[in-house]
């Protein structure tokens, strides 16, 4: 079992790069392919999986042995990140890790379902995942409150400076077999 969430490996793969390598990819994120025994403790930990298709120890295999179609399925997006696959792993492999380094692979390449891809343009167009509405707007007036919280919502550069810095994802792969959603 990892000893502490603080053990993560240091992301230092820039999701941008198109050379991005599962093998490669996975050892960094602290998953040696090579130790994952199959046995099972990560689906049977897995929340996501109680309510969902979502198998993480299917999605781990695909993964160690260089099994590309992983990164089209969508189940992998269905990881809360959680991390009690990683707390009780016993060969002490960073499950959690892998999953966020295999989603940035794929989303270089493409494959992202189309309610993230909403989630994204939200973000660059407002800095925030949740937006405010007129709704919220209403309530904070009625509150005595600004219609807006002090967060990036009050300084639109700000909001344009970190739109251009975000990663900007690439269309969806053209085969529709191949979209994930
Ligand atoms: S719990 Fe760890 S060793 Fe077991 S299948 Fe999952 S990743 Fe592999
Ligand atoms: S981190 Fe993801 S894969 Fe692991 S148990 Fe949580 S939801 Fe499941």
């Amino acid at each position: 079992m990892s000893d502490s969430i603080f053990t993560h490996a240091p992301f230092v793969r820039d999701p941008r790069k198109k050379d991005l390598d599962i093998e490669r990819t996975l050892k960094e994120a602290g998953f040696d392919p090579n130790l994952c025994m199959q046995c099972g403790t990560c689906t049977a930990s897995c929340l996501s999986g109680r309510w969902t298709a979502m198998r993480t120890r299917e999605i781990m295999r695909k993964a160690a042995f260089g099994d590309e179609s992983v990164l089209s399925d969508p189940d992998m997006w269905l990881c809360t990140t959680c991390y009690n696959c990683y707390d009780r792993c016993p060969r002490d492999l960073k499950v959690t890790d892998a999953i966020i380094q295999l989603r940035n692979i794929a989303s270089a390449r493409g494959y992202v379902s189309d309610k993230h891809r909403k989630t994204v343009d939200i973000l660059h167009k407002t800095g925030h995942a949740v937006p405010i509405n007129d709704k919220i707007r209403a309530i904070r007036k009625e509150l005595g409150l600004p219609e807006l919280p002090p967060t990036i919502f009050c300084y639109p550069e700000e909001i344009k400076k970190l739109g251009e810095a975000l990663f900007q994802l690439p269309p969806k792969p053209e085969s529709p077999e191949e979209e994930s959603d």
